[in-house]
Parts: C-alpha cells; structure tokens; sequence
C-alpha cells in the first residue's frame, strides 16, 4: 500500500468508528448512516484509494468532476450531487448521480423533471433546507419547505427522498445541535402529511467538523470530505 492510500484507509476506519459510537450513544443502527467520502477537487487516485478502502458513495460539487471521475470508477461507485446545480447542467449529470441533494428551487426541479422524462426514468432528489438563513446559501426557508415539497411532488419522475442541509460553519460542533434538530423535525412534519411520491427517509447533514452531532440528531447521509481526504 502506498502512504495515500494508507491515510485514506486509516482516515476512513477513523470515520466509521466515530459514527459506530455516535450511533451507540443515542441507540441507533449504523447501518442508518450512509457515509459519503465528499471527493471534490481531488485527484482520481484518491477516490479509487478510498473505493480500495470499501467507500462506494462520493459526493461531488461540480458537474464537471461527476462528468470526468463517475466513469473513470467501477461500475458500483455511486455519485451523489451535493453542490448547487445549474438548470443548463441537469442533462450532462443526470445519468451519473444517484441522487441529487441539492434541489433548491421549484424551476430546478422542474428542470430535472424534464430530463427524466427524456430519458424515460425517475430521478431520486433531496430538498436543500437553509436552516440557519445564512444569506450566503442555497435552499427553502424551513417555512417554504412543505409547500415546495407538495408542488415538486406533482412531477411524476421526480421522487422526494429527503431533506439536505449545510450547517453554518463553527468551531464547536454542539452549536449546529439546534440546526439538525429543527431538520429532522422538519422532515417529521412533513412525512406526517403522507403526500404521493415523497418518503422523507433521507436526512442528508453533517460535514467533517459536525457529523458526530447530525449522526446522533438523525441523520441518514453524512458528507465528509476534509475528515477523510485532507485539507483541500
Ligand atoms: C465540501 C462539502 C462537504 C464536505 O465538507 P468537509 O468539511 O470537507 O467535510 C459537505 N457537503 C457539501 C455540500 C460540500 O460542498
């Protein structure tokens, strides 16, 4: 094993043994928790020392690095977009992401109706929540989200998996507790009103600094990438 692929591996075990107790501290099954390494801006090699290492979900934020690395992978890595996506792009990486996390609008959403229709499929998306209102991101108020939710519903190759969000970035973790927790409320209020083709069992939060306290608030999916890559 070369020294990359050794600290990608030894960073990854580190990861999931961080998730392991975060999941024994509140009673859940790690097996909720789905760990996506978040592989943007780094090398091919890296995502394959890290597929080495057992990871088969990435995260991108680009559509050109989805377009570049998604085929250059085994055929069972999947890739999930996480970074704001541009209606002009939803054609080139609609068949390369399992999952779009970062549906921030009703006319993105439309658009990627669009293209499911072309390609005659379905497409799995998560609603982008900006919890904290931070001015400087994406996504629905906590406010709009079920009525953004109930219209986005009515496209029928458009499937609702969940809510996603990106925490203010602080130097205790503890501080975003309030952030997850109003998430994970929000997605129960909604999957309360039963509504056709949403299933609200995907709580996409937590990042490197803050994935211990989203895994023990409920989260599904949680991104990192600094925590298993190193610094970008
Ligand atoms: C970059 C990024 C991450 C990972 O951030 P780290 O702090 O490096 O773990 C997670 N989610 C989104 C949306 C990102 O853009």
């Amino acid at each position: 094993m070369d020294m990359r692929q050794e600290e990608i591996t030894q960073n990854l075990q580190e990861v999931r043994r961080r998730i392991q107790r975060a999941c024994e501290r509140v009673g859940r099954d790690p097996g909720e928790v789905t760990l996506i390494a978040v592989s943007k801006t780094k090398p091919l090699a890296d995502l394959q020392a890290a597929y080495g290492a057992g990871a088969r979900d990435f995260g991108e934020n680009k559509v050109q690095e989805i377009l570049e690395k998604a085929p250059a992978m085994p055929e069972d890595a999947r890739f999930h977009m996480i970074g704001h996506l541009q209606r002009n792009k939803v054609r080139q990486v609609l068949p390369h992401a399992v999952l779009i996390h970062s549906v921030d609008s009703v006319r993105l959403a439309q658009q990627i109706q669009q293209e499911a229709e072309r390609l005659d499929r379905t497409a799995d998306i998560l609603l982008e929540v900006n919890v904290a209102g931070e001015e400087s991101k994406f996504g629905f108020s906590p406010e709009e989200t079920e009525e953004a939710v109930k219209t986005i519903s009515r496209f029928p190759q458009l499937r609702i998996r969940g809510l996603m969000t990106i925490a203010p970035f602080v130097d205790d973790p503890e501080e975003n507790r309030g952030i997850f927790q109003k998430l994970y409320q929000l997605s129960v209020d909604i999957k309360k009103k039963n509504i056709d083709n949403v299933t609200m069992n995907v709580l996409s939060m937590g990042m490197t600094g803050d994935y211990e306290v989203a895994v023990e608030e409920g989260a599904t999916m949680i991104r990192v990438g600094t925590g298993i890559f190193g610094a970008r």
